[in-house]
């Protein structure tokens, strides 16, 4: 680019960046993510070292933060606070590494090694160990007097302990807010139809910044420092590490995951160490900070613009991005549900290129307002699956399209229902769908529904492509030849194949029940049904009254049940399944007696099942008659046991209370074995 484009292109980045200071700082309310944001301040920067000429002293690169809002009293710091410079790769850190070390003219460094909390900095004045001031960092020289607010936070001490407290002392910190605090804030104030915070950042910056500190204290904010501005005559100590030691001696809280590490090395290997507990930590960090331990040495370094020379941010890959959706599409399940799913301009995010994101279904995709051509905030945080968090209407282009629910199914072109007041929108080809053919198969294989050892995904697709399976009786005709003869499968795994598909005929009404794939009816429904009717022509003849005496079957389940088993050619089919064999123990039925095989039993359950969550082992421990309590007492009879029970299992062995695991349970309610 000439030096004229250059110059109007720094310009457009520069009131960019700008408006975008604008909505964090002081509006705590930003536009774009912080990934685009540190985009366009790198572009800047470039385009700024290309053109020395054309820095100016306001370039929000010369600059920290935004201006104080004008909402609060103003506070002139007697130190500035300043930002962080970043580096994004291993190299950044090692190039600052070696600026040190050459600056300094020394071998090598030590780091103290902090987590980058992602909240707002905060500088606390502390005169004879009573807090006086609290201010937020604003441009890094004015910020805004929020001391009445600060008071408010629990973690924040009034007074510093001890009796050897300097007479000065400003403390540096990051107030923020625990992702679990954030998530209730932000779903009370959804149930209330009021604004909710994009991100626990953003949520800790908008309830510190508020003008009635009773609305602060009502938030749960806290607080770890990291450092200190002003220290008067307090004979400071020589390292990072022994000044944040004397903070925690003073009653102030500090980040436990700090550490002192040796030279880049020791610091790359935290970076690591940090970023695979990053999820557990319980509060968002962005990155972690390298400083320079020793305090002569940081003097010595000193500062640039509006960053020090002893410090630098390793940022992680961001959680969050904007990208733009391109078209919306429609997946059909394995009960014919349609899922919208937003193609997307594939983008880098947490780690891996993200290129779909599920909608989920229509309710969701109103509430969120997603069109196509919209730009939206994707997330993908850890292993969890990408989202799309939000919309940003400010750039929606004119001809963003609204998206409709097909009248067609996408596979099969069956009618879309969708039932009144239901999220879900659903094909009604139900097996002459090839979508859910697959689906149907797949489950009916799982292991938790036939468990057939060997069926997997790519091989009922082989099978439902060349037309050989239609419905799952004719997986029960496969022969060990024909399957041999196919993709990626020798003689050997065709007869274990076939082997399995024996094995698995002598199954237990609720697993059967269960790999019938009828909508609604999971695994504890089935269980419930099973234990309820016993045997599967008593099921197959009830009434819809009588499926709905069912314990936790409502209406709507049951007249799923009801629409599955009024359907001929689903009844052909169990038949046929029946017909090659397979088959189970019937189940001693609980509907005469309205008693079950638990029935007297106060129960309570504890640890983590295998084979069942919580709530479907609840279900079924109450489909087969018993008491479902929380906490063991002298009324429990009957205690089951998971994985990694605690004090519920040491409080029934005191009290001598029968103690069963997980299998003796399934043995009990009728379920069969795992
Ligand atoms: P920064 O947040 O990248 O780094 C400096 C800050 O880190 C300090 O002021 C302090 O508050 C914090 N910090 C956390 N833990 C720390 C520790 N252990 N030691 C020292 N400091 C610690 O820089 P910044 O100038 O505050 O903000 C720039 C960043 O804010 C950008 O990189 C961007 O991610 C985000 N931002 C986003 C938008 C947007 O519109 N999305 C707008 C403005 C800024």
């Amino acid at each position: 680019m000439t030096a004229p484009e250059d110059a109007k292109r720094i310009a457009e980045l520069r009131e960019q960046i700008r408006r975008h200071d604008f909505r964090y700082y002081v509006l705590d309310d930003p536009e774009v993510s912080d990934a685009r944001y540190d985009a366009l301040m790198a572009e800047l920067r470039a385009l700024e070292e290309a053109h020395p000429g054309l820095v100016t002293p306001d370039s929000p690169t010369q600059r920290v933060g935004g201006a104080p809002s004008g909402a609060f009293g103003e506070v002139v710091h007697a130190v500035p606070m300043l930002s962080l410079d970043n580096a994004f790769t291993e190299q950044d850190v090692v190039d600052f590494d070696r600026r040190v070390r050459e600056r300094l003219d020394v071998e090598s460094v030590e780091y103290s090694a902090e987590p980058k909390i992602d909240g707002l900095a905060i500088s606390l004045r502390y005169e004879r160990g009573k807090l006086v001031q609290a201010a937020t960092r604003g441009d890094g020289t004015k910020g805004e007097d929020v001391t009445a607010n600060v008071r408010a936070i629990r973690s924040v001490p009034l007074t510093l302990r001890g009796t050897d407290v300097p007479p000065l002392l400003e403390v540096r910190g990051e107030v923020y807010m625990t992702r679990r605090s954030f998530e209730q804030l932000n779903r009370r104030a959804g149930e209330r139809g009021e604004k909710t915070f994009v991100n626990p950042r953003n949520a800790a910056a908008g309830s510190l910044r508020q003008l009635d500190p009773k609305v602060t204290a009502s938030r749960a904010l806290d607080l770890f420092c990291y450092g200190v501005g002003a220290t008067g005559h307090w004979p400071v100590p020589r390292r990072h590490s022994e000044v944040l030691a004397a903070l925690r001696e003073f009653g102030l809280r500090t980040c436990p995951a700090i550490e002192v590490v040796a030279g880049v090395r020791g610091a790359l290997d935290y970076y690591g160490r940090i970023g695979r507990r990053r999820d557990a930590l319980g509060y968002d960090i962005d990155g972690v900070v390298y400083k320079v331990d020793r305090l002569d040495w940081q003097r010595d370094l000193g500062f640039v613009a509006r960053a020090p020379r002893w410090a630098v941010a390793h940022k992680f890959p961001a959680q969050e991005e904007t990208t733009v959706v391109r078209d919306v599409e429609f997946q059909v399940g394995r009960t014919g549900a349609l899922t919208p799913v937003a193609r997307l301009e594939p983008v880098f995010v947490g780690g891996v290129t993200v290129s779909n994101v599920t909608l989920h279904n229509m309710d969701e995709l109103a509430r969120k307002d997603v069109r196509i051509g919209d730009t939206v905030v994707v997330r993908r945080a850890g292993d969890v699956i990408p989202e799309v968090v939000r919309v940003i209407p400010d750039l929606r282009p004119k001809d963003a399209r609204v998206v409709k629910l097909p009248k067609q199914c996408p596979v099969c072109g069956s009618h879309v229902t969708r039932d009144e007041g239901e999220a879900v929108a659903r094909c009604s080809g139900g097996l002459v769908c090839s979508a859910q053919r697959r689906e149907a198969l797949r489950h009916f294989a799982s292991r938790r529904a036939m468990d057939i050892e060997g069926l997997g995904d790519k091989l009922v697709e082989q099978l439902v492509d060349a037309g050989r399976v239609e419905t799952p009786a004719d997986l029960y005709s496969l022969t060990a030849d024909e399957l041999a003869g196919l993709e990626r499968m020798g003689p050997k795994s065709a007869a274990n194949l076939v082997e399995a598909l024996e094995r698995s005929k002598q199954t237990t009404l609720p697993r059967f029940l269960f790999a019938l794939g009828i909508r609604d009816v999971g695994e504890s429904t089935a269980l419930a049904l099973a234990t309820h009717f016993g045997r599967l022509e008593a099921l197959e003849s009830a009434t819809l009254d009588e499926v709905q005496q069912v314990r936790d079957v409502g209406p709507v389940v049951a007249a799923h049940v009801r629409d599955f088993f009024d359907e001929p050619r689903n009844r052909k089919v169990i038949a046929e399944l029946r017909h090659r064999g397979v088959s189970w123990p019937d189940v001693a039925p609980t509907r005469a007696s309205g008693e079950g095989p638990l029935s007297g039993e106060t129960l309570v359950i504890t640890g983590t099942l295998a084979s069942l969550t919580r709530d479907e082992a609840r279900d079924a421990a109450r489909a087969a008659g018993a008491t479902v309590t929380d906490s063991v007492s002298k009324k429990t009879t009957l205690l089951v046991v998971g994985a990694d029970a605690g004090s519920k299992l040491r409080k029934a062995q005191e009290l001598g209370i029968t103690i069963i695991d997980e299998d003796e349970f399934r043995r009990r309610i009728g379920a069969g074995d795992r």
